[in-house]
Order: C-alpha cells, then sequence, then structure tokens
C-alpha cells in the first residue's frame, strides 16, 4: 500500500547513464517489478483512503492506451479533430451531469491547479488593466487581491504568487463553525479593501475542501461577487462530482451566477489521473488571457475552423484526455456512477458511525461526502497528547502496508483522515481499516 522503501533507495538501484545498447523487455518488465513496484504507493489500491482516495477504472486505462498509441498533440483542432470536439462534447456531457448550465464552456486541463491558475488568469485579464500588454512592474496599480479561507486549496496561493500578486495579497476570510467562509466577513473585508484602493480580483469559494469536504455558501458568495463585480472561481474538485447525483445537486446551488468551476473527474468520477474540468462562463477572457499564435503554428484556415485549444492556456501540446472521460462515462452511465458514489457516501457514513459508538473516538467535522475526520481521543490528554498519540495511531496502521490513511488538522486538532473514492473498495476493507486502528489504538 504506502511504499516502504526508504529516501534514494530506488535511485541507487539505477545505473547512471542511459544504456548505450537496447535492451530486451523483460528486463525492463522484470526491472519494472523489482525496482519500481516497490517504490509504488498504489493509489488505485481498493485500501487506499489517505488524502483522496481515487480510481483509475479499467476502462479509463484502456483509453489512455488507446490515446497514448495515437499520441496526438490537440492543440489545433485540425491536429485532431475527433481530440478537439470530443473534449467539447463530453464537457457538455459533464456540465449537464453536475448541472451546470448551458452557459459554461468546458476545458480539460491536467489538475485543478492548472485549471484554477488558467481561471485566475483570466480573471485578472478581466479587469481591463492591460497587464497582459504592459505588466505589473513599475507601473501605478491597485493592489490586486483574492479572497480565499484557511481551507482553500493551496493551488490558489501558488497561482497568486505565479501571477505577481504576491501572497499578502491573498485575504484569507473567516469560517463559520464548520469551517465554512463567513459570507458577512467577506463582504465586510471586500468593502474595506476597495475603500482603502485596492482592487479585488477574484473570490474563490470551494465545495468539498481539502481538509474536511466542507462547502463555502456559494449562493451568498456568488451575490456577493455580482454586486461588488468581482470574479467568482468555484473549486469543487472533489465534491463536484457528487452532484451527479439529485439528492447531491444543491451542493452547486449558485455555481450559475460564477465566472469559474473546476471539477477533477481523475478525483471522484473514476478516470485515470490526469483529467479536471474547467467550466467558464466566458471563454473568449481565457483567450483574452492565453492567445499567442505563432506563424509557424497557426495557418490561415485555423482561424476560421473548429476551436484551437492551445489559445486557453499555457499549454501548447495537449493530451487527448476527452477519451477517457467518455469511456468512463459510457461504460458505467451515469446510472453506474451515482451507484458508486452512493455506496461511497453510504460507507463512510457507516464509519463515522462506527466511530461515533466507541466511546474513547470522536468524529472531528461534519461528513457530507465519502470524507470523515475523527480521532481517537481517550480522556484526560491535552490536545499534544492527543496528537501524539494520534499520529503515532496513523503510522503504526499504515506501516502494516494493509491500508493508508493520511491526517489533517482542524482548528489546530490533528485528525485521522479516512477518504474512500476506489471504485473497488467494499464494506470489508473499510471495515479492515477500522480493526486495525482500533487494535493499535488499545495496544498504543
Ligand atoms: C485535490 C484538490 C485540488 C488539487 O487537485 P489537482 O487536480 O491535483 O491539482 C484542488 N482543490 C481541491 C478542493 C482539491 O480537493
Amino acid at each position: 500500500m504506502l511504499s516502504k522503501v526508504l529516501p534514494g533507495e530506488i535511485a541507487s538501484r539505477l545505473p547512471a547513464e542511459a544504456p548505450e545498447r537496447a535492451e530486451p523487455f523483460e528486463a525492463l518488465l522484470g526491472d519494472f517489478q523489482s525496482i519500481v513496484l516497490p517504490g509504488i504507493t498504489h493509489w488505485n489500491s481498493p485500501r487506499f483512503f489517505a488524502y483522496f482516495a481515487t480510481s483509475a477504472a479499467p476502462i479509463g486505462i484502456t483509453a489512455e492506451a488507446l490515446a497514448a498509441a495515437l499520441d496526438v498533440k490537440a492543440m489545433l483542432w485540425r491536429t485532431s479533430p475527433a481530440a478537439t470536439e470530443l473534449e467539447e462534447v463530453v464537457m457538455r456531457w459533464l456540465a449537464r451531469l453536475i448541472g451546470l448550465p448551458n452557459a459554461f464552456t468546458g476545458i480539460i486541463y491536467d489538475t485543478a491547479s492548472i485549471g484554477g491558475f488558467t481561471a485566475l488568469a483570466a480573471a485578472r485579464e478581466s479587469l481591463g488593466l492591460d497587464i497582459r500588454e504592459r505588466g505589473m512592474t513599475a507601473r501605478d496599480l491597485p493592489k490586486l487581491r483574492v479572497y480565499i479561507t484557511s481551507e482553500t486549496h493551496s493551488h490558489i496561493e501558488k497561482a497568486c504568487i505565479a501571477l505577481g500578486l504576491g501572497r499578502e495579497n491573498v485575504v484569507r476570510v473567516e469560517t463559520d463553525a464548520e469551517l465554512r467562509m463567513r459570507s458577512d466577513d467577506l463582504a465586510q473585508r471586500l468593502g474595506a479593501d476597495i475603500a482603502a484602493g485596492m482592487r479585488p480580483m477574484a473570490i474563490v469559494a470551494t465545495v468539498g475542501t481539502t481538509s474536511t469536504t466542507s462547502c463555502d455558501p456559494v449562493q451568498e458568495i456568488a451575490a456577493i461577487a455580482r454586486e461588488r463585480k468581482v470574479w467568482l472561481h468555484v473549486d469543487a474538485a472533489y465534491a463536484g462530482a457528487a452532484a451527479i447525483m439529485p439528492e447531491f445537486r444543491s451542493i452547486l446551488a449558485g455555481v450559475d451566477n460564477a465566472d469559474s468551476v473546476v471539477v477533477n473527474p481523475h478525483k471522484w468520477l473514476f478516470v485515470p489521473m490526469d483529467c479536471s474540468a474547467l467550466f467558464v462562463r466566458d471563454p473568449e477572457m481565457l483567450r483574452r488571457a492565453f492567445s499567442i499564435v505563432p506563424e509557424y503554428v497557426l495557418q490561415h484556415q485555423d482561424a476560421s475552423s473548429g476551436t484551437n485549444f492551445m489559445e486557453y492556456g499555457l499549454q501548447l501540446g495537449r493530451r487527448f484526455r476527452a477519451l477517457k472521460l467518455w469511456f468512463v462515462l459510457r461504460y458505467y452511465g451515469a446510472e453506474g456512477l451515482r451507484e458508486h458514489l452512493r455506496r461511497h457516501i453510504a460507507l463512510a457514513q457507516e464509519f463515522a458511525g462506527w466511530v461515533e459508538a466507541q466511546a474513547d473516538w470522536e468524529i472531528l467535522a461534519p461528513h457530507p461526502f465519502s470524507v470523515v475526520c475523527f480521532r481517537y481521543a481517550p480522556p484526560g490528554l491535552d490536545e499534544a497528547a492527543l496528537e501524539k498519540l494520534n499520529a503515532r495511531i496513523l503510522d503504526d496502521t499504515n506501516a502494516t502496508g494493509k491500508v493508508f490513511l493520511s491526517h489533517t488538522k482542524i482548528r489546530g486538532r490533528y485528525a485521522l483522515r479516512l477518504a474512500i473514492g476506489n471504485i473497488a473498495t467494499t464494506r470489508d476493507d473499510v471495515a479492515l481499516a477500522w480493526e486495525m486502528l482500533r487494535d493499535i489504538a488499545l495496544s498504543s
């Protein structure tokens, strides 16, 4: 499960130089098994419960092999019309499945981090400050501000660094008792910043935060974003998938007023890494931010033919990522996907019930989806002792190699974190994790 190799161990088993002579395939496969596999942490295992559990479903792996064989670089429409048009169609499919209005256009990026960066670059472009041409240095520009919370994924801050905003202009809005952005605090900070001559550039709301899967009140935030004319980016990388179930549709309520939304099919829709969907209301803003068309690439007819995705982000050559999403959506059908998600959520709720039923264990955060934050909390221990104890339980549990969980901190409290998301995970897998945690806790 969790690889047990030491740092440098894999590298030390590899030669310093590439081989001069051709090697037989058997040698490669042999080394794959003896050198590489021991250094793999098995993300595609049904007993992987760390971070966000994900799956590369077999049908998705098949699609990846086919895409690799075709080896297209879908930068222009004509460099593979099928890759571009399939991407456009499956993005519309996905938008409909999660209930996004038709006004959104979807584009596939490798990760939510890059999709988020791309959205924020468009947000910066939308300010009309001519940063694209004149840059940000040696100019009299207002401070550009981005509003997040302590729970927002770190890629937003990285994007702000890369976009030249500076970390001090990433504003952390207060959260409520359930770790949701407080819209009253957001409104107050926006007002204060504007009064101080600053320029709000974007608000980032999260549906399903990485730590506890809390959901910011998008509807309230969207109303504020509208009123202040600030770009709203909704990061639903993990939980957005849940909106394919009618009973969870409401988690995206208000998103129709957002400017951009990210959902990761490579997280909880069984598509192999990498496949992240960015939906934007105004794709033209992405083009305005990124389109530079070298003469040697774009020919006269390209401008009038189909979409040239190279104009909508940093990448020139683009992998044929739509194929695996298309295969997965068709192979399982929306019904099949919903069944798996419902099963994962039910398993997580059942696990939370087991934790609650034990006197010395406690749940540390609401668990609306398939992630549970909890800890062993025998009486009489202070926070520091509880952290040490739970960190040891986690290490010892992971060291068995049978399951893999991770941890988080919730308002300074150390929490164990069990995430269910692999398509092959069964009740027995979850029960095994719970049994091991309890046994190890009792013996520690
Ligand atoms: C996982 C996650 C990300 C990062 O996803 P990548 O596709 O790995 O970049 C961003 N935001 C949230 C809320 C996440 O859960």
